[in-house]
Formats: structure tokens, sequence, C-alpha cells
């Protein structure tokens, strides 16, 4: 058993707490993936004081040369795609292809961003001034940290990443203590790229003991978190005290509307598909489909009959559709809201259970999960499950339905299944989310458009797409007299 370090000033160097962690397999957890460094304040002194020392060499290497280090990482991360995808599904316990499909998003991430460095643009205005010549430059911010979770365990770092580091920033980060290793992959073929020491800082361990620390530490100049909404709201408390720059992309509730003229089957396939891949454990996951009462019934079979479809089991073999949740504490989550669901009066259409027997027993694998009946001030309507646990709520029409869906604090991203062009317009005007689909998965995003939601869901900063950059630079603006 291999024990990963921390990655600080260019050096893979042990905690200065000298503790461990172990990174255990979901789906066998007498498979311990990894050993890691539990560290400390301590640690995350160190990164950042390294990451202080090669911020100015950093920020003056040219924009484009930046970007080179970036393309040559993804070359190596693409060599490497399969042994990553086994490694992140054994720590994560999404399935093989999707683990693959992850890590050639990671690689395309690093490629766009890459580019990027060539199109660090800044902006020329026509003055109204005789003689004057206006424009805009971009400059780094500094040391930034980033906080990521489990759930894309290569994709959002290297979202996160690709557009700190073109940007010229230099960057501590912090991954989810359930599945670290690919951060450190990513930093590993990044220093193979020959980036410079401190540019890239990785220190694993608790969010109280790294992250906090971290997001406090005073030289920090910007934080990009995804995760819950519990720990956003803690790490904005914190760094609103130093008015610190900050992103925060967090939990969703998201709907999928259905409306009558739908192509009913591909609309239970789309919704079967958002709902339950990965476990339901993505973001942007369907956990409320708002089905217009005229084809409720007829929609309702075929989405039962689409989840019993699904194969859940060892998520490295490849007849599997779904794999398990990725800890003792997500199954719990699922298991309770089940509970919740039932006795708040959702009617359980099919799944509800754990699975046990056979590799059953060794992993945290939970049911495809269907109520009806559900009401929208139920619980089970209103907070993010995180699992594969899907709530069918019956609409009037197109407008209660429009109502239904934005009748949440969250609005991370939505989907419509129509053929009605007046429809989808509407829909795009007057739905309150950041991420919009239409006839397609509300899960399933691409790296070159802007990502993130609306209310409290983020703080409204877009990730990926070259806006990205826009959170990583500050705008100097300059007149010239000639
Ligand atoms: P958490 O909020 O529990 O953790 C996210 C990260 O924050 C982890 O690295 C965690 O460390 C760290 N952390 C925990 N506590 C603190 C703290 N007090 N201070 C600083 N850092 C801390 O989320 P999960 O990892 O469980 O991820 C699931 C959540 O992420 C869901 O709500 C999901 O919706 C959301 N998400 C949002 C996305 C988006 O783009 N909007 C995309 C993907 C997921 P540790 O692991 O050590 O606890």
């Amino acid at each position: 058993m291999q024990t990963s370090m921390n990655f600080i000033g260019g050096k893979w160097l042990g905690s200065a707490t000298g503790k461990t962690f172990s990174d255990v397999n979901p789906a066998n957890t007498d498979h311990v993936v990894a050993v890691l460094q539990d560290s400390g304040p301590e640690d995350v002194a160190q990164a950042v004081s390294a990451a202080q020392v090669a911020f100015p060499g950093w920020a003056n290497t040219p924009a484009p040369r930046r970007g080179g280090y970036l393309l040559k990482a993804a070359h190596l991360i693409e060599q490497r795609a399969d042994d990553l995808a086994r490694l992140l599904t054994q720590e994560e316990g999404k399935t093989l292809p999707e683990s693959k499909g992850e890590v050639m998003r990671a690689v395309r991430i690093f490629e766009y961003f890459g580019g990027e460095g060539a199109r660090l643009t800044g902006e020329t205005v026509p003055s109204e001034r005789d003689g004057v010549f206006a424009m805009t430059v971009r400059q780094p911010l500094g040391v930034v940290a980033l906080i990521t979770p489990w759930n894309f365990p290569i994709a959002i770092p290297a979202w996160k990443l690709g557009p700190a580091l073109v940007s010229g920033n230099t960057v501590v980060i912090k991954p989810a203590s359930l599945a670290p290793m690919l951060t450190l992959k990513l930093a590993e073929a990044l220093a193979e790229a020959g980036l410079p020491d401190g540019v890239l800082n990785v220190v694993t361990g608790s969010g109280r003991h790294v992250g906090m620390p971290l997001v406090s530490d005073p030289s920090v100049k910007a934080v990009s978190f995804t995760g819950s909404v519990a720990v956003g709201d803690e790490i904005y408390a914190a760094t609103a005290k130093r008015k610190v720059r900050t992103q925060l992309e967090m939990g969703g509730k998201n709907p999928t509307i259905v409306l009558a003229d739908a192509d009913l089957a591909l609309a239970a396939a789309v919704t079967a598909n958002a709902a339950f891949m990965s476990a339901g454990e993505k973001c942007t996951a369907t956990s409320r489909v708002i089905v217009e009462r005229s084809v409720l019934k007829q929609f309702t079979s075929l989405i039962v009959e689409e989840a019993r479809k699904i194969r859940v089991g060892d998520p490295m073999d490849p007849s599997t559709a779904m794999g398990p949740a990725v800890d003792a504490a997500q199954l719990k989550t699922d298991l309770d809201y089940i509970e919740i669901a039932k006795a708040e009066g959702a009617r359980l259409l099919c799944g509800g259970n754990r699975l046990t027997g056979g590799i059953y027993d060794k992993g945290f694998y939970v049911e495809p999960t269907i109520f009806a009946d559900v009401q929208p001030h139920m619980r089970i309507a209103q907070e993010e499950v995180f699992g594969p646990v899907l709530g069918i709520m019956a609409a009037e029409d197109f407008d209660d339905a429009i109502r239904i869906a934005n009748d949440i604090r969250f609005g991370l991203s939505a989907s419509l299944c129509t053929k009605d062009i007046s429809r989808m317009l509407q829909y795009i005007h007057r739905i309150e989310a950041g991420t919009l689909m239409i006839n397609l998965p509300s899960a399933g995003i691409e790296y070159q458009v802007p990502f993130g939601g609306m209310k409290a869901s983020s703080t409204g900063f877009r990730e990926q797409g070259s806006v990205a950059c826009d959170f990583y630079t500050q705008i100097k603006t300059v007149y010239v007299k000639y």
C-alpha cells in the first residue's frame, strides 16, 4: 500500500502532524485504495508560503507559456487515462465508463485552458477625449485557494486549476478526503510537465484542519469552493471578514419538467439518466420530475420501467450501470430521506432499500428509488439528497410546472422535455436556474461553456468556458494621452 504525500513547493512531503488517513473503496470496504496525509494548519501555512514565493515568477511568465504547461499535462493525463479511471472508480464508486469520461473531460479542460493562455484579452474602448487611448489589461490575483468535493474528483479540480493557473495565480488546493487521489495525480502530471516549484501545492486532510485554515489565511487572495451549502456558508462567513473574492458552487434540487406534448419515452430516458447515473451523486442530478397531469400515468409507468432496468453492482464490472454510494454517511442520508418521504406521505413506486447479499454486503449499495404524489412543501421536494432518489410531482399545466420548479431555494440546473418551441423559449426566460437543458438530462455539462447556478446554489461567478478566467483575474483600466 502506497502512502501519498502532500505536494508543497515542488516536493512530496509528509504532513507536520505525522498523521494519515485511509481512502476506502465504497464498493468493497476491505479495500484501502490509498493512505494519505492527514495534514493540519502548519502544512497549510507552508503551502501558502511556497505559493507566495512562486507568485511573482509565475505572474511574469507570458500567459501562452503558462498555458503550455497545461497542454503538456493534458497529454500526460491522456496517456494514463485508463489507470486514472480505475483509480477514480476505486475511490469514488462511479462506473468505469463514467470515470473514463471524467478523466477525458479533465484532459479537454486542460487543453482548453492551455489555449486560453493565448486569449487572455483585455479591451480597447474609444475615449471621449482627443488623443486618448483607453484599454483594459488583466492581472492575476495572487495565491488562490481551491476546495473541491468528492463527486467529480478529477473534473472539478481540473476546471478550477486550469483557469487559476493560466491566469497567472499560484494555487493551494485541498481535495475532498473521500476522493483525494486524482488531484495528486493532476499535480504529478503538472510537475512532470515542468511546472515551476510552488506554483501548485496540494494539501490533503480534513475540512476543519486544512480547509478552514486555508480559506482564513491572510495571504490568500481568492477562494473557489465546490461542495455543500452548509460548508459554503461557513467559508463565506470566514472570507467575508477579509473581503476576499469567493466563488461558491453548491447544491441543487434540480427539476425536469415533462410537458404533455413531449416524446415520453425520451423524457423517461432523460430523467432516469439524470436521476440515477453516478448513483444520483451529481450536483446537477434531477431529483424532482414535474409532469403535466394529462400524461402523469403514462410517464410514471415509463420512468419506473427505466429505473427497474438499471443494474446496480460492482462499478468495475462492465455490465453495471450504477455503483454504490460514496460512503456510509451518504448511504445513511439516502436511506433517511427515503424514510422521510414515506413519513411525509409520498408513495414509494420502486426501490427504497439498501441492497444486501454477496458483494453488496461489502459496499454501500442502494436501489434506484422513485416516489409518486410528492408535494412541493415536502422535505423530499425541497432538500438535496445527493442519492438515487426521484420524486414525481404533478402539474396542472406549463405555468404550474414552472411555478413548482421555481418554488425552491436552489437554482443550479433544470431540464424541460417538450417539442413546443414557444414553451422552450418561455422556459429559458422564466426558469430560475443557471444551467438549462431541453430534451437532455439536467446533468451532463461541457467545459467550453460557462457553468454555475443561481439563488442558494451559487455566488454567481461562472466556472468553465472563457468567462472562468474572470474570477481569477483583476482588470486594470489604462488611459494613455498620445
Ligand atoms: P462538502 O461541502 O462536505 O465538502 C466539500 C469540500 O469542503 C471538501 O473538500 C471538504 O473537506 C471541505 N470542507 C468541509 N468542511 C469544511 C470547512 N469547515 N472549511 C473548509 N472546507 C471544508 O461537500 P461534499 O464533498 O460532500 O460534496 C457534495 C456536495 O457538493 C453536494 O452538496 C453537491 O451538490 C455539491 N456539488 C456542487 C457542484 C456545483 O458545481 N454546484 C458540483 C459538485 C458537487 P473533507 O472532504 O475533508 O470533508
